[in-house]
């Protein structure tokens, strides 16, 4: 039962126990404590580091048979149970109750592990993080005794338990317990409709995607459109409008801009043609286009085929203000090195909008003034390859050749995702800016949540690379 979305890891568990009530996690759980065996739980499987297939891994809990979606009356809340996959959720909630989580775009990404992290995705310039709408938590938890149980903790001012709600929001999955389900209802919902207490999505997703082949495009007609991106984000960081550039290798023959507006509202089309007017200004080359405008579930779903499987290494960043032009002539060096690298691409999100209305501490996801979210990926086939890994080490460490080879939080930077780990941040070797990897992914929120963990998992049996260390 490898259900390890990143093909670099071979897990070899003594043994997987599959849960499908939260008495079986219970029992899970009170085994690996009773005869002191490293546990680490699975939802969907698409974590980027081996916090779930490291080799001293012994037990691995799989929750992903504990999927549904409901209503909870009790909390007025929707609760939807960790082992769901975001295309699950979009579907459930949807269809039920045409509501929607400002989640992720893939729709087989396990719950378990993304709203931990934060959680962000198309409709998040709109509506926040998933966080933002995160009520509480049902999970279970070791105590001090080696005692494993059950707890609710919500974001109640009056809750005694509010400090485990909070470190789900964006603490990352696999530092304080179990969860068996997060229970979700807007900040500012009232009343008992259920529809009316999380976002509505819009009827539709108008699209359009600018595609540019690689032997059109010159380094001075890349530089120019990456800076235009850049700009006109820095520009309008509240506009409903997100865009991504996908900048895949040159390998692959081509990359993309790919733009989606909230359809409801406005004049989406002058919308759209305005600023792929002020984006493509100048670039030169000429790139195909292509409009769609399908039902939101619909484009929300897509048509994901790949199971994963592949080795792959990701980094990634959030930025307070464009690349730099030095950074842009990196990028474009490592993207036009060579015909071999189909696996290579580097992903630029709008970020920004209802994300940085948020005070860093109110939730652990402290990354509240970043405008873009940049992702630097690379997928290979033979996974005893290490050659990419150093490729894409390299490629990093000069982008952020200014801080010490990682985003530095600061001016320009805003340090890095939880849900895209990295262990090179631990590493002198990679990370020579002296600013330690918790600093990176949790800023000033890192000493609140070692009390936390302290508190709620004093004997650390929630534990991985770059896991949340409990305060001595
Ligand atoms: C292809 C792809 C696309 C992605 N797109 C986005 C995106 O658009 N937006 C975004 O925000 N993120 C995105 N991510 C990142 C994603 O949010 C994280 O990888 C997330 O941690 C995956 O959760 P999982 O449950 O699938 O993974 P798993 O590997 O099952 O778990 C990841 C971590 O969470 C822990 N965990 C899992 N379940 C539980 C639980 N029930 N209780 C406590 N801890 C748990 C695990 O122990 C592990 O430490 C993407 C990832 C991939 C691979």
């Amino acid at each position: 039962m490898n259900k390890s979305y990143n093909g670099r890891f071979t897990p070899r568990p003594d043994a997987v126990r599959a849960a499908y009530s939260a008495e079986q996690v219970l029992q899970a759980v009170d085994e690996a404590v009773r005869t002191g065996k490293r546990i680490a739980v699975r939802s969907g499987g698409h974590c980027y580091e081996d916090f779930v297939t490291a080799s001293d891994v012994e037990i691995v809990l799989d929750v992903s048979q504990m999927n549904g979606v409901t209503f909870d009356p009790e909390h007025q809340a929707f609760a939807v149970e960790a082992g769901a996959t975001l295309g699950q959720v979009y579907k459930s909630l949807y269809y039920g109750w045409g509501v929607t989580i400002p989640g992720g775009s893939c729709p087989s990404v396990g719950v378990g592990g993304h709203i931990a992290g934060g959680g962000y995705g198309a409709l998040s310039r709109l509506h926040g993080m998933v966080v933002d709408h995160l009520y509480g938590v049902d999970l279970v938890v070791v105590d001090q005794h080696g005692r494993a149980r059950r707890v609710v903790a919500t974001r109640r001012p009056d809750d005694p338990n509010r400090d485990l709600w909070w470190a789900h929001t964006g603490g990352g999955g696999g530092n304080f317990g179990v969860v068996l389900r997060y229970l979700l209802r807007s900040p500012q919902a009232h009343g008992k409709d259920p529809s009316t207490l999380l976002p509505t999505p819009p009827a539709t997703s108008p699209g359009v995607t600018l595609t540019w082949q690689w032997a059109d495009v010159d380094e001075r007609a890349f530089t120019t459109l990456v800076r235009n991106h850049g700009t006109w984000h820095e520009r309008r960081p509240r506009t409903r409008l997100s865009s991504s550039l996908a900048l895949s290798h040159q390998a692959t023959g081509q990359f993309q801009l790919l733009v989606g507006v909230d359809g409801e509202q406005g004049d989406v089309g002058r919308l759209m043609d305005d600023y792929i007017k002020t984006v493509t200004a100048g670039v030169g080359a000429a790139p195909a286009t292509t409009r769609s405008d399908q039902p939101w579930l619909t484009a929300t779903l897509g048509a994901e085929t790949y199971a994963g499987g592949t080795p792959f290494k990701s980094k990634a960043g959030f930025l307070r203000r464009r690349w730099t032009d030095r950074q842009i002539a990196v990028v474009h060096k490592y993207l036009t090195d060579g015909d071999q690298r189909w696996g290579a691409s580097v992903y630029v999100s709008s970020f920004g909008g209802k994300i940085n209305t948020v005070a860093p501490s109110a939730t652990a996801f402290p990354h509240r003034d970043a405008l873009f979210s940049v992702a630097y990926d690379v997928y290979w086939s033979d996974p005893a390859d290490q050659d990419e890994i150093n490729w894409i080490r390299r490629f990093y460490q000069e982008v952020y050749a200014d801080t010490g080879g990682v985003p530095v939080p600061g001016d320009a930077n805003s340090g890095c995702y939880v849900n895209y780990p990295d262990a090179d941040l631990a590493d002198p070797k990679w990370n020579t800016s002296g600013v330690p990897w918790h600093t990176l992914y949790y800023g000033d929120n890192y000493p609140r949540l070692r009390r936390i963990k302290a508190r709620w998992d004093p004997g650390n049996v929630f534990h991985h690379s770059l896991s949340v260390r409990p305060q001595a």
